[in-house]
Protein backbone atom coordinates (compact mmCIF):
# COMPACT_ATOMS: atom_id res chain seq x y z
CA UNK A 1 0.00 0.00 0.00
CA UNK A 2 1.63 2.80 -1.13
CA UNK A 3 -0.48 5.62 0.42
CA UNK A 4 1.36 8.61 -1.20
CA UNK A 5 1.52 7.51 -4.58
CA UNK A 6 -1.93 9.59 -5.10
CA UNK A 7 -0.84 12.78 -3.86
CA UNK A 8 0.65 15.05 -6.60
CA UNK A 9 1.45 13.99 -10.26
CA UNK A 10 3.98 16.75 -10.20
CA UNK A 11 4.62 19.98 -8.40
CA UNK A 12 3.67 22.43 -10.71
CA UNK A 13 -0.12 20.35 -11.14
CA UNK A 14 -0.20 21.21 -7.43
CA UNK A 15 0.28 25.03 -8.17
CA UNK A 16 -2.06 25.23 -11.24
CA UNK A 17 -4.65 23.65 -9.01
CA UNK A 18 -3.97 26.44 -6.38
CA UNK A 19 -2.65 24.74 -3.52
CA UNK A 20 -0.28 27.11 -2.57
CA UNK A 21 -1.33 28.44 1.05
CA UNK A 22 1.86 29.96 2.46
CA UNK A 23 1.14 33.04 4.78
CA UNK A 24 1.77 36.13 3.50
CA UNK A 25 0.61 35.75 0.08
CA UNK A 26 -2.97 37.70 -0.12
CA UNK A 27 -2.87 39.81 -3.29
CA UNK A 28 1.01 38.87 -3.79
CA UNK A 29 2.17 37.02 -6.96
CA UNK A 30 3.13 33.69 -6.12
CA UNK A 31 6.89 32.90 -6.95
CA UNK A 32 7.27 30.86 -9.87
CA UNK A 33 6.64 27.23 -9.61
CA UNK A 34 9.27 24.85 -9.02
CA UNK A 35 9.07 21.00 -10.80
CA UNK A 36 11.16 17.89 -8.91
CA UNK A 37 13.85 18.44 -11.40
CA UNK A 38 14.74 22.09 -10.40
CA UNK A 39 14.23 21.40 -7.12
CA UNK A 40 17.00 18.73 -7.83
CA UNK A 41 18.84 20.85 -10.01
CA UNK A 42 19.28 23.16 -6.77
CA UNK A 43 19.87 20.87 -4.16
CA UNK A 44 22.47 19.09 -5.74
CA UNK A 45 24.09 22.75 -6.88
CA UNK A 46 24.42 23.72 -3.24
CA UNK A 47 25.47 20.17 -2.01
CA UNK A 48 28.34 18.59 -3.03
CA UNK A 49 27.47 15.29 -1.85
CA UNK A 50 23.56 15.44 -3.30
CA UNK A 51 23.91 14.21 -6.89
CA UNK A 52 21.42 15.48 -9.43
CA UNK A 53 20.17 12.37 -10.99
CA UNK A 54 20.08 10.36 -7.99
CA UNK A 55 17.79 13.03 -6.31
CA UNK A 56 15.41 13.01 -9.90
CA UNK A 57 15.31 9.37 -9.67
CA UNK A 58 15.12 8.99 -6.03
CA UNK A 59 11.38 8.72 -6.13
CA UNK A 60 10.92 11.76 -3.97
CA UNK A 61 7.61 13.57 -4.37
CA UNK A 62 6.19 16.82 -4.35
CA UNK A 63 3.45 17.40 -1.38
CA UNK A 64 0.96 19.93 -2.06
CA UNK A 65 2.63 22.32 0.14
CA UNK A 66 5.42 25.13 -0.46
CA UNK A 67 7.75 27.38 0.57
CA UNK A 68 7.23 31.16 0.74
CA UNK A 69 10.08 31.14 -2.43
CA UNK A 70 7.63 28.30 -4.22
CA UNK A 71 10.04 25.79 -3.56
CA UNK A 72 8.12 22.13 -3.47
CA UNK A 73 8.27 20.35 0.12
CA UNK A 74 9.60 16.83 -0.77
CA UNK A 75 9.12 13.61 0.83
CA UNK A 76 9.93 9.89 0.06
CA UNK A 77 7.98 7.33 1.31
CA UNK A 78 9.03 3.40 2.06
CA UNK A 79 5.77 1.82 2.21
CA UNK A 80 4.94 -1.41 3.75
CA UNK A 81 5.31 -4.62 2.23
CA UNK A 82 2.75 -6.83 1.27
CA UNK A 83 3.36 -9.81 3.39
CA UNK A 84 5.18 -7.82 6.45
CA UNK A 85 2.82 -5.48 9.19
CA UNK A 86 5.39 -2.78 9.75
CA UNK A 87 6.29 -2.62 13.24
CA UNK A 88 6.35 1.12 13.30
CA UNK A 89 5.99 4.23 11.39
CA UNK A 90 8.80 6.15 11.70
CA UNK A 91 9.55 10.11 10.34
CA UNK A 92 13.22 11.29 9.43
CA UNK A 93 13.71 14.65 8.72
CA UNK A 94 16.44 16.89 7.64
CA UNK A 95 17.34 20.49 6.76
CA UNK A 96 14.95 22.47 9.42
CA UNK A 97 17.91 25.06 9.78
CA UNK A 98 19.06 25.54 5.91
CA UNK A 99 22.78 26.43 6.92
CA UNK A 100 23.50 22.59 8.80
CA UNK A 101 24.19 21.38 5.10
CA UNK A 102 25.21 17.79 6.80
CA UNK A 103 21.55 17.29 8.12
CA UNK A 104 19.85 17.31 4.51
CA UNK A 105 23.25 14.97 2.73
CA UNK A 106 22.81 12.37 5.36
CA UNK A 107 19.26 12.32 4.87
CA UNK A 108 19.85 11.55 1.44
CA UNK A 109 22.78 9.15 2.34
CA UNK A 110 20.81 6.99 4.41
CA UNK A 111 17.90 6.92 1.79
CA UNK A 112 20.46 5.35 -0.14
CA UNK A 113 20.66 2.62 2.38
CA UNK A 114 17.07 2.35 2.70
CA UNK A 115 16.79 1.54 -1.34
CA UNK A 116 18.64 -1.32 -0.94
CA UNK A 117 17.27 -2.59 2.39
CA UNK A 118 14.26 -1.71 3.12
CA UNK A 119 12.81 -4.89 4.55
CA UNK A 120 8.97 -3.70 5.66
CA UNK A 121 10.11 -3.85 9.24
CA UNK A 122 9.56 0.16 9.66
CA UNK A 123 6.86 2.50 7.51
CA UNK A 124 9.26 5.46 6.95
CA UNK A 125 8.98 8.70 5.87
CA UNK A 126 11.98 11.01 4.75
CA UNK A 127 11.73 14.81 4.41
CA UNK A 128 15.21 15.07 3.65
CA UNK A 129 14.96 19.93 3.54
CA UNK A 130 12.09 20.94 5.58
CA UNK A 131 13.70 24.64 4.86
CA UNK A 132 14.86 24.76 0.95
CA UNK A 133 14.12 28.63 1.28
CA UNK A 134 17.36 29.12 3.86
CA UNK A 135 19.42 26.39 2.00
CA UNK A 136 19.03 27.89 -1.31
CA UNK A 137 19.81 31.84 -0.70
CA UNK A 138 23.10 32.62 -1.58
CA UNK A 139 24.56 32.73 1.83
CA UNK A 140 22.62 29.93 3.52
CA UNK A 141 20.85 30.64 6.65
CA UNK A 142 19.20 28.67 9.85
CA UNK A 143 15.86 30.85 9.39
CA UNK A 144 13.55 30.22 6.43
CA UNK A 145 12.69 32.92 3.89
CA UNK A 146 10.58 34.78 6.45
CA UNK A 147 13.62 35.46 9.12
CA UNK A 148 11.78 32.12 11.52
CA UNK A 149 13.65 29.81 12.79
CA UNK A 150 11.28 27.13 12.45
CA UNK A 151 12.35 25.09 15.25
CA UNK A 152 10.71 27.66 17.25
CA UNK A 153 7.38 28.13 15.35
CA UNK A 154 6.08 24.22 16.37
CA UNK A 155 2.39 25.08 18.23
CA UNK A 156 3.51 23.69 21.79
CA UNK A 157 1.08 24.42 24.98
CA UNK A 158 3.34 27.40 26.06
CA UNK A 159 4.92 28.66 22.69
CA UNK A 160 4.16 32.67 23.82
CA UNK A 161 4.47 32.30 27.66
CA UNK A 162 7.44 30.55 27.81
CA UNK A 163 8.67 30.02 24.02
CA UNK A 164 8.55 33.40 22.70
CA UNK A 165 8.76 35.03 25.78
CA UNK A 166 12.30 33.38 26.00
CA UNK A 167 13.75 34.52 22.72
CA UNK A 168 12.64 38.13 24.16
CA UNK A 169 14.38 38.00 27.47
CA UNK A 170 17.07 35.03 27.81
CA UNK A 171 18.18 35.13 23.84
CA UNK A 172 17.88 39.07 23.68
CA UNK A 173 15.75 38.91 20.23
CA UNK A 174 18.57 37.23 18.55
CA UNK A 175 17.47 37.14 14.68
CA UNK A 176 18.67 33.61 14.50
CA UNK A 177 15.89 32.02 17.21
CA UNK A 178 12.90 34.17 15.79
CA UNK A 179 9.91 32.19 16.51
CA UNK A 180 8.08 33.84 14.40
CA UNK A 181 4.66 36.45 14.94
CA UNK A 182 2.73 33.33 16.11
CA UNK A 183 3.07 29.41 16.34
CA UNK A 184 2.52 27.91 13.08
CA UNK A 185 3.01 31.03 11.09
CA UNK A 186 5.12 29.45 8.60
CA UNK A 187 4.09 26.87 5.80
CA UNK A 188 7.20 24.55 6.40
CA UNK A 189 6.06 24.11 9.99
CA UNK A 190 2.14 24.03 8.76
CA UNK A 191 3.38 21.08 6.56
CA UNK A 192 5.36 19.09 9.07
CA UNK A 193 2.28 19.13 11.77
CA UNK A 194 -0.36 18.36 8.87
CA UNK A 195 2.37 15.32 8.20
CA UNK A 196 2.71 14.51 11.50
CA UNK A 197 -1.02 14.26 12.27
CA UNK A 198 -1.85 12.49 9.30
CA UNK A 199 1.59 9.49 9.20
CA UNK A 200 0.81 9.77 13.22
CA UNK A 201 4.77 8.54 13.42
CA UNK A 202 5.30 6.45 16.45
CA UNK A 203 9.15 7.92 16.59
CA UNK A 204 10.47 11.25 14.82
CA UNK A 205 14.31 11.49 13.96
CA UNK A 206 15.23 15.12 13.38
CA UNK A 207 18.80 16.00 12.18
CA UNK A 208 20.46 18.90 12.96
CA UNK A 209 24.73 20.19 13.62
CA UNK A 210 27.25 21.24 14.76
CA UNK A 211 26.36 19.95 18.53
CA UNK A 212 27.98 17.02 18.24
CA UNK A 213 25.39 15.21 20.70
CA UNK A 214 22.01 13.26 20.46
CA UNK A 215 19.10 14.90 22.10
CA UNK A 216 15.96 13.16 23.30
CA UNK A 217 12.34 14.25 23.88
CA UNK A 218 9.17 12.30 25.05
CA UNK A 219 8.44 8.85 27.03
CA UNK A 220 10.32 5.90 26.67
CA UNK A 221 14.10 5.42 26.79
CA UNK A 222 16.56 6.85 24.83
CA UNK A 223 19.54 5.72 22.99
CA UNK A 224 22.68 5.89 24.64
CA UNK A 225 24.69 6.86 21.49
CA UNK A 226 23.97 6.86 18.12
CA UNK A 227 27.42 5.82 16.21
CA UNK A 228 30.22 8.22 18.03
CA UNK A 229 27.61 10.74 19.42
CA UNK A 230 26.55 10.21 22.66
CA UNK A 231 23.24 11.00 24.85
CA UNK A 232 23.17 14.54 26.39
CA UNK A 233 19.96 16.01 26.76
CA UNK A 234 19.58 19.90 26.05
CA UNK A 235 16.04 20.68 27.84
CA UNK A 236 12.70 21.63 27.08
CA UNK A 237 12.29 25.10 25.25
CA UNK A 238 8.73 25.24 23.71
CA UNK A 239 8.54 25.88 20.13
CA UNK A 240 10.75 22.69 18.76
CA UNK A 241 9.75 20.30 17.36
CA UNK A 242 11.28 17.47 20.13
CA UNK A 243 8.98 19.65 22.38
CA UNK A 244 5.84 20.03 20.22
CA UNK A 245 5.71 15.72 19.48
CA UNK A 246 6.25 14.42 22.66
CA UNK A 247 3.71 16.84 24.54
CA UNK A 248 1.31 13.92 22.68
CA UNK A 249 3.62 11.33 23.41
CA UNK A 250 5.68 11.09 20.29
CA UNK A 251 9.42 10.30 21.05
CA UNK A 252 11.80 12.78 19.27
CA UNK A 253 15.48 12.30 18.72
CA UNK A 254 17.72 15.31 17.38
CA UNK A 255 20.64 14.08 15.89
CA UNK A 256 22.93 17.31 16.03
CA UNK A 257 26.13 15.63 13.72
CA UNK A 258 29.54 17.58 14.73
CA UNK A 259 30.21 19.61 11.59
CA UNK A 260 27.07 21.48 9.65
CA UNK A 261 29.30 21.73 6.61
CA UNK A 262 31.55 18.64 6.40
CA UNK A 263 29.65 14.75 6.11
CA UNK A 264 30.68 12.61 8.72
CA UNK A 265 32.44 9.62 7.62
CA UNK A 266 30.96 6.55 5.31
CA UNK A 267 30.99 4.16 8.05
CA UNK A 268 30.06 6.77 11.07
CA UNK A 269 26.63 7.16 8.63
CA UNK A 270 26.30 3.64 8.29
CA UNK A 271 26.91 3.19 12.07
CA UNK A 272 24.40 6.38 13.10
CA UNK A 273 22.24 4.38 10.62
CA UNK A 274 22.29 0.82 12.00
CA UNK A 275 22.34 2.63 15.59
CA UNK A 276 18.79 4.13 14.75
CA UNK A 277 17.05 0.72 13.61
CA UNK A 278 18.11 -0.89 16.53
CA UNK A 279 16.75 1.54 18.64
CA UNK A 280 13.34 1.75 17.04
CA UNK A 281 13.33 -2.41 17.02
CA UNK A 282 13.59 -2.38 20.98
CA UNK A 283 12.07 1.06 21.66
CA UNK A 284 9.12 1.40 19.06
CA UNK A 285 6.27 1.41 19.38
CA UNK A 286 5.94 2.70 23.03
CA UNK A 287 3.33 0.80 25.40
CA UNK A 288 1.68 4.29 25.56
CA UNK A 289 1.01 4.69 21.61
CA UNK A 290 -2.32 2.36 21.76
CA UNK A 291 -4.10 4.88 24.07
CA UNK A 292 -2.49 8.15 21.69
CA UNK A 293 -3.99 6.42 18.92
CA UNK A 294 -7.24 5.85 20.44
CA UNK A 295 -7.46 9.79 20.88
CA UNK A 296 -6.61 9.90 17.16
CA UNK A 297 -8.93 7.92 15.14
CA UNK A 298 -9.32 8.20 10.97
CA UNK A 299 -6.85 7.07 8.46
CA UNK A 300 -3.26 7.94 7.40
CA UNK A 301 -2.51 9.81 5.07
CA UNK A 302 -4.34 9.10 1.85
CA UNK A 303 -5.63 10.68 -1.10
CA UNK A 304 -8.13 12.77 0.97
CA UNK A 305 -5.39 14.84 1.95
CA UNK A 306 -4.61 16.49 -1.25
CA UNK A 307 -8.24 16.55 -2.10
CA UNK A 308 -8.41 20.67 -0.89
ZN1 LIG B 1 19.61 23.06 13.67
Amino acid sequence: MKIFSVWVVSCILAMGLGLHAGPGRAGAEPPAPVSLDQACQAISGKLASVDFEGCRQSGLLCTHAFSSEGFPLLLKEYPPLAHREPQSRVLVLGGTHGDEYSSISIIFKWMEILDVHHSGLFHWVFVPLLNPDGLLRENSTRTNHRGVDINRNFPSPLWLEVGYQRWVDTVRRNPRYYPGPQAMSEPETQFLVELIQRFRPHAIISVHAPLGLVDYDGPGTPPKSLGSLPLRKLGNYPGTLGNYASDFGVPVITLELESAGRLPSHSEISAMWRDLVRWLVHSTPLPSWGVIEAHNPGPLLDEAFFAK
